[in-house]
């Protein structure tokens, strides 16, 4: 027997070659530079946040180069694998309003040239790819039992050796065509290995595009290519669907870093191009003193959904994942504030090669921010669009009054300095509820609020009877309650009453206040006057009556 028939022997079943699948899949034609990437996780079920921040790399590296990005669903280690997993991270995608060039658009659907996307469907091109090593004397089959190789790593512990399947250890290699032949034809299980060409005293330097060079021995272990049910490893996986899928940029998790010197020895021995790498370390957290990997279990903001129940502007999050992928982005954003992401280019140089700090309070300051330019009609699109699903009674609200609520979002917005009292669509309604009679109460009016509480009805009464006019601007107005705190013997200006505080029962502020809090129950809002243009005299009239009775 040789080498060729061995091979056959192994995967009686495969009948391509490589060359086949190499013109199944040619060659991209992209324009010079385009970036073929990809983002490739296991049916998990979700995507965690750091995840989406490297498929957010991802994806910006491929759009900002005219390349091509696609989803690759890992599945073939089914410990790591759930039932409807994959449905998971499409509707996280979807949600998240991240779209793919190619991949799995569904369960059961794909779209794009290069597929399948999934794993599990990819078997006999695996296999293909191993026959051609056994073919080639570099790779074999390995029918050591699970005992045998902890007798194997045990033996390595004691002497105090490397472990692993590599040289003396390698045991398997030495087997003959007929040993191998009759253990075949007697259906033992076996993996294929690698018939690793590595020297571990020789050193080769990857470079990785963020961490820059790194200098590793060679790989000289044997590693599995192929479980013994013909399913491969993630080593081999990579490589096959890698290439195949003409992958030139690969961004991943750094815990694969330590694997690089394998993957480059399996590109190199097929002579096939090696992609440029850029290992991503993990999304951290700041937890008291110390500093954390983000986790799916303790932080709630690892998890998607987060941030579609708080009503966190994907755009927001988008912008504030950019900030800790490139350290120039921020002052870039300062300075464009009304261009979107696409006018940012991403830069590896600019990439920190530690870990990324996950702050919430600052991804909220961008979103408040954001909002903040947004027109009245589209935030209330937003909100309209979030209450849906999360508030059906605000949302019930919004839609009876969408003119009314337009105008609501509208104060101090098209201006200088906008108001940024949001950070998120469920900030919204505790801001703004008093402005529907349905959300106010006049019960939870409260003045002590303001310093002084005596004259509160006095104050209302004469403003309604003797000052209010619907029709005032905001100068007289503002003169008016002025007119109206001297008549109550309170000061008119804030600088007199700080002079003589004593002279005067209180301030203008006091006077505003007391009319504020009467209309809305609140001490802080946006500018009172607007607030009282859009309730009208009807809604003033009814809510200073029922506070005065
Ligand atoms: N399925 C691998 C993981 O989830 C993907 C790594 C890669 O992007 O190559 O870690």
């Amino acid at each position: 027997m040789n080498n060729k028939e061995l091979a056959s022997l192994m995967f009686p079943n495969i009948d391509k070659d490589i060359n086949y699948y190499e013109e199944k899949y040619p060659k991209r034609n992209l324009p010079e530079g385009a970036v073929v990437t990809r983002f490739a996780p296991s049916p998990t079920g979700f995507v965690h946040m750091g995840s989406l921040r490297t498929a957010f790399i991802a994806k910006k590296i491929a759009t900002d180069t005219k390349g091509v990005f696609y989803l690759r669903i890992e599945d073939t280690d089914e410990k790591r694998s759930i039932e409807n997993g994959i449905q998971g991270i499409i509707d996280d995608f979807k949600d998240f309003n991240f779209e793919i060039d190619e991949g799995r658009i569904c369960e059961t659907e794909e779209k794009g040239n290069y597929g399948p996307y999934l794993q599990s469907e990819r078997k006999e091109i695996y296999q293909t790819f191993a026959k051609y090593l056994v073919e080639n004397d570099l790779a074999y089959p390995c029918f050591a039992t699970e005992e045998e190789l902890n007798e194997i790593r045990k033996n390595q512990e004691t002497k105090k050796e490397r472990i692993g399947f590599y040289g003396r250890y390698a045991r398997s290699r030495n087997l003959s065509f007929t040993e191998i032949e009759e253990k075949i034809k007697n259906n033992k299980k076996f993996v294929t290995r690698l018939k690793s060409p590595g020297d571990f005293n020789k050193k080769i330097t990857c470079k990785d595009l963020v961490k820059g060079k790194i200098e590793f021995p060679e790989n000289d272990l044997d590693i599995v290519l192929l479980k013994s049910d013909g399913i491969p490893t993630y080593h081999f996986a990579h490589l096959v669907d890698d290439y195949l899928m003409r992958t030139t940029h690969i961004l991943r998790g750094d815990e694969w870093l330590s694997s690089l010197p394998i993957h480059v020895q399996l590109f190199q021995i097929f002579r096939f191009p090696t992609p440029k790498y850029c290992h991503v370390a993990p999304v951290n957290k700041k937890d008291g003193e110390s500093i954390r990997k983000l986790s799916k279990r303790k932080d709630p903001e690892a998890a998607l959904s987060f941030y579609l129940e708080k009503g966190i502007p994907i755009n927001a999050v988008y912008l504030y994942l950019m900030t800790t992928a490139n350290s120039n982005f921020e002052g870039w954003l300062d300075q464009n504030k009304n261009l979107g992401l696409e006018n940012f280019k991403f830069d590896f140089k600019k990439m920190s090669a530690s870990g990324s700090l996950f702050d919430l309070d600052k991804l909220l300051n961008i979103s408040k921010n954001y909002i903040s330019r947004l027109t009245a009609t589209e935030v209330y699109q937003k909100v309209l669009d979030w209450s849906f699903t999360y508030d059906k009674h605000f949302y019930e609200l919004l839609k009876k009054y969408p003119d009314y609520s337009i105008e609501i979002f509208n104060i101090e917005r098209m201006q200088k300095k906008p108001r940024k009292d949001f950070s998120a669509w469920s900030d919204i309604k505790e801001n703004i509820f008093y402005m529907y009679d349905e959300l106010y109460n006049h019960e939870d009016v409260n003045f002590n609020l303001v310093n002084t509480s005596e004259k509160h009805k006095e104050i209302i009464n004469l403003y309604i009877n003797k000052y209010y006019d619907i029709n005032d601007d905001k100068e007289t107005w503002f003169r008016k309650i002025k007119e109206l705190a001297i008549e109550v013997g309170y000061a008119p200006e804030m600088n007199l009453y700080k002079e003589n505080p004593n002279q005067y029962l209180g301030n203008i502020a006091d006077v505003s206040n007391i009319l504020r809090i009467s209309l809305t129950t609140k001490i802080t809002t946006p500018d009172l006057y607007e607030i009282m243009k859009l309730l009208g005299k009807d809604k003033l009239q009814e809510r200073f009556t029922k506070i005065c009775v």
